[in-house]
């Protein structure tokens, strides 16, 4: 989990998740986070201070009505269903249902699966299909978005149509665990792609005005979009 922190000290990345995060982790997040690190791709997890931003987020704009693209085994999910009202609902999408599955059961204890509508698809056919009915535009509060990073750009145009005036977007991993900024020779082969995307999309949204950003250094970075008209 450590070396997913951006900051240059990671006593200071321990010192921020010892003192601010953990004490204060719903026990189902602690549970999932712990069945989490066994599974394979552990790392793609959102990471627990951004999460706690999230929720941050979540709690000033009210979100009742929000969507996730890229679940992978719940962390964000589950962190986002027990943000949210009892009657508030999480439209979660993911072409990968085994891994939403695994960490099923700790989102059934935690007494939060009815705010949950699993997809089980590719995200930019989900969002297109939503988009068919006009009902569903500017009809959300809120978005994360934590998949395919080649996709971002398409997932910003659609997203902007589902979410209200005001309302937020979030995209994760914004930094690239730091190879932004690395001369792309020094980058190992398989971060390269995520790399160039993730340089390209920062550049996109630096000058898409319809938008309000914040480009926060937690996690594996971040960066929070306000739709503004
Ligand atoms: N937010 C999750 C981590 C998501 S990891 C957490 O907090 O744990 C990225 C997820 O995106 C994976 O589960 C992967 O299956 C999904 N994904 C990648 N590309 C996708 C696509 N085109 N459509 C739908 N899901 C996709
Ligand atoms: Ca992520």
């Amino acid at each position: 989990m450590l070396e997913k922190g951006l900051l240059k000290s990671e006593e200071l990345y321990k010192y921020i998740l010892e003192t601010s995060v953990y004490p204060r982790e719903a026990e189902p997040l602690k549970e999932l986070r712990a069945i989490t690190a066994n599974h394979p791709n552990c790392l793609m997890a959102t990471a627990p201070d951004a999460g706690q931003l999230i929720r941050m987020v979540l709690s000033l704009l009210n979100a009742k009505r929000t969507i996730e693209i890229g679940v992978f085994t719940g962390y964000s999910l589950l962190l986002t269903a027990l943000t949210i009202p009892d009657d508030g609902k999480i439209i979660a999408i993911d072409q990968d249902r085994e891994a939403y599955e695994y960490g099923l059961p700790v989102i059934k204890r935690a007494g939060v699966e009815h705010k949950i509508t699993f997809v089980e698809s590719d995200a930019l056919m989900a969002l297109d299909h939503l988009l068919e009915d006009n009902g569903n535009k500017n009809s959300l509060d809120f978005a994360y978005v934590d998949a395919d990073k080649k996709s971002y750009k398409k997932y910003h145009e659609k997203l902007l149509q589902l979410i209200k005036v005001g309302g937020i977007i979030v995209y994760d991993n914004t930094l690239w665990g730091g190879t932004v900024v690395m001369p792309e020779e020094s980058v190992i082969d398989r971060m390269k792609p995520g790399r160039q995307y993730t340089i390209e999309f920062n550049a996109f949204l630096a000058l898409d005005d319809q938008v309000h950003i914040s480009h926060v250094p937690v996690g594996d970075g971040i960066t929070i979009c306000k739709r503004l008209k």
